[in-house]
């Protein structure tokens, strides 16, 4: 008989929460004891009782290691380009998610406000080189305060404050708040020139036990480059360098403390092109690793497969093409779990066969669904060139398609892969409105900046993905490059992404066309299952736009607090859809336990639905029977238990590993939403949710004599 810690109303149930599905839930747990129990006189009202409590979310100013990032709306202006400004302003979103602290977004109008900004510990500039004349002295003299009176810490890169929305430089010293604020000033600038960042300080917390001395972070060819240097007015360290062209070396990246913890990127490719900025975020917030970081996942990376289906409004295709690719998708469900998104074109010119019959269409793409897979649209007909497009045109295109679709397939809240070229801002921003969310252009280092997940400003609630790998067209009819070559480029590309990073994700393209080389152009099916077996094997999680798209909005509303004590964690989760995620220990030593908490890993707490408080001790692990593996995609709903039983909610598919409090319990009693089990070893259980769907309570009934 296990010690029963509940302190509420002994019945088992789960005690009232304020706002979550828990408190639906009432598992009479008299119920569960069998006759079977009863004629071992070993009766168990397992009598199990939540892990923690929820509380309503903190004030702003109660968080203490919460971010901002801000959009500097006029550096857009004076920028390349501004979609690529929006790039930046998503890759430095999705470092800021590696990190796995909590964030907000601001724009520059909010820096007027002192009191909103030094409510956060540190403040995140992608860009904030230009500003208005009639706002950068009040500005300036906010952030002063920000970092003397609250010691908030800077993150920027490039100049900063230096001009005003002419394009003008200001007036006298422009560096002198760059000069005043973070003791850096520019030097000077070279290109078209080769140059390679290295790491110059090892030992710094940032790079310690993750890079090796001098690696080569980046490097760039004919490229063009800045560099600084500390004026000396603080305390300072140069952590990477920049070689350019053969013998000249520069600073790349600088560390200031004044009061904050600031640090400067020579460029805003060197903070964005590498996984370089999440352990800066992570120092300037902690000054050393956090001890719990919250992620979107369970597992190593997010992988979501996006498929353009550019053939399924052409009628006559949907049989030789459409039909194939599912056989081949359930063989890929059996074999790696692969599941992804696949966007659908309607078309409107009936007599030159561009139309969907949706007598068969529709129940072929709901098998699609039935996977696990995603169907969204990728437009009414296609257009390639979706700049051009007026806005009657945009809303047919975009809006209409998502109604038909929606209707057809009996789905909602569908996403979109854009079509053709690359969109503009501008053009994104137009179609955002019709669409759940926007998968868009293709952008990488090169080609705008790598990882652009998040939102595309700070006013709006779509999320928008950048595929980060090249195409499977650009590839091998746009480059001409055999199956060999494309898949080597796709190897380095997902080592490139997964390098010293945090759980990447990966946002993959590729076309309806290709597994069976419909064109004769020279894919292979080999060409795509390579890289999904590369994927699995280095432990991606396989997930829809869609849902990638729930989590980043999810992770932006979540909050936590972390603090250490001794060899004990404590981290309070906010959230309200925090099911899927994570807690990561960012410890050399593994959980030994946790308070009335029963699902983790040795450095990973498993989150439900409404997150909570955690007490995570750390050392030799404890013998208590807990959810040590979750399946891919799914959500834990809920979880009880009492160091020997455990009871808990599942949406989703696959299979849940318990570790048992003992090696071979005397009995194991499964109920509820599934009754079989099996044993793997003498302490570990594995229970087979086959349906893809929620599940109500299953109870694990363990005796250890
Ligand atoms: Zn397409």
């Amino acid at each position: 008989m296990s010690a029963c810690k509940s302190t509420g109303s002994g019945t088992g149930a789960a005690p009232a929460s304020a706002n979550s599905s828990n408190s639906k839930i009432s598992f009479n747990t008299e119920n569960v004891s069998t006759k079977e129990d009863s004629d071992k006189n070993n009766i168990k009202p397992i009598a199990i009782k939540t892990a923690k409590f929820v509380t309503t979310p903190p004030a702003l100013a109660d968080l203490k290691h919460k971010l901002a990032i801000i959009y500097s709306k006029t550096s857009e202006q004076n920028f390349w380009t501004p979609k690529s400004y929006a790039q930046l302003f998503m890759s430095v979103q999705s470092q800021v998610m590696m990190s796995g602290l909590p964030y907000d977004l601001l724009n520059e109008d909010d820096l007027l406000d002192i009191d909103k900004i030094s409510q956060y510990k540190t403040l995140i500039f992608p860009l904030f080189s230009h500003v208005k004349n009639s706002q950068v002295d009040q500005i300036a003299e906010n952030i002063k305060q920000a970092i003397d009176q609250y010691n908030i810490g800077i993150i920027t890169a490039g100049n900063f404050i230096t001009n005003i929305e002419t394009g003008l430089s200001r007036s006298g010293d422009a560096y002198n708040y760059m000069k005043d604020l973070l003791g850096i000033a520019r030097i000077d600038g070279a290109g078209p020139v080769d140059i390679q960042i290295n790491v110059s300080d090892v030992t710094h917390p940032v790079f310690i036990n993750e890079y090796f001395d001098n690696e080569v972070i980046l490097s760039y060819q004919q490229n063009f480059t800045d560099y600084f240097m500390p004026t000396g007015a603080y305390p300072s360290e140069v952590i990477a360098t920049q070689q350019i062209g053969n013998s000249q070396v520069e600073n790349a990246l600088i560390t200031v403390i004044n009061k904050g913890r600031h640090v400067h990127f020579s460029t805003v490719q060197v903070m964005a092109d590498a996984n370089l900025l999440w352990p800066v975020i992570q120092w300037s917030v902690w000054g050393e690793k956090p001890p719990a970081t919250l992620h979107m996942g369970r597992e190593k990376a997010l992988f979501v497969s996006r498929n353009d289906m550019d053939q399924s409004m052409f009628n006559e295709e949907v049989a030789t093409v459409e039909f194939p690719l599912l056989d081949q998708l359930k063989i890929w469900k059996d074999q790696y779990n692969f599941v992804g998104s696949y966007y659908i074109n309607i078309g409107d010119n009936a007599v030159e066969g561009e139309f969907t019959d949706w007598g068969i269409s529709a129940p072929l793409y709901k098998q699609y669904i039935a996977l696990g897979n995603e169907i969204g649209s990728h437009s009414y007909t296609h257009p390639h060139n979706t700049d051009i497009l007026t806005a009657t045109q945009v809303q047919f295109e975009f809006s209409d398609s998502r109604n038909i679709i929606e209707e057809e397939i009996e789905l909602s809240d569908i996403g979109t892969a854009i079509p053709g070229n690359p969109e503009k801002l501008v053009t994104a921003l137009k179609i955002l409105p019709y669409v759940d969310y926007l998968s868009g252009g293709y952008a990488a280092k090169g080609a705008g900046f790598p990882n652009s997940f998040g939102f595309l400003n700070a006013d709006t609630d779509k999320v928008y993905l950048s595929p980060n790998m090249s195409f499977d067209f650009t590839l091998i009819q746009f480059q001409k490059k055999t199956v060999e070559q494309a898949k080597q480029v796709w190897s380095n590309e997902f080592d490139t992404l997964v390098k010293h990073a945090s759980q990447p994700i990966i946002h993959w393209p590729w076309h309806d066309y290709g597994p069976f080389d419909v064109f004769k152009a020279g894919y292979t099916l080999d060409l795509f299952e390579s890289l999904i077996a590369k994927a699995k094997s280095y432990g991606s999680e396989f997930i829809t736009g869609k849902d990638l798209s729930e989590r980043i909005k999810s992770f932006k509303q979540s909050n936590i607090e972390v603090s250490k004590l001794g060899k004990t964690i404590t981290a309070k989760v906010y959230s309200s859809s925090a099911g899927k995620f994570a807690l990561n220990i960012n410890q050399s030593q593994t959980i030994a336990s946790i308070d009335q908490w029963y699902a983790y890993n040795k450095d990973t707490v498993f989150l439900d639905q409404d997150g909570g408080i955690y007490t995570i001790h750390l050392g030799i692990e404890k013998p208590v029977t807990h959810i040590n593996k979750l399946p891919s995609r799914s959500q834990l709903v809920s979880l009880y238990g009492n160091g020997e039983d455990l009871k808990f909610q599942l949406s989703g598919e696959g299979t849940v590993e318990i570790i048992t409090k003992c090696s071979d319990p005397s009995a194991i009693k499964i109920s509820g939403a599934i009754s079989s089990y099996e044993t793997v070893s003498s302490d570990k259980i594995l229970l087979n949710f086959p349906q893809n769907k929620h599940h109500q309570e299953t109870l694990v009934d363990i005796t250890c004599q």
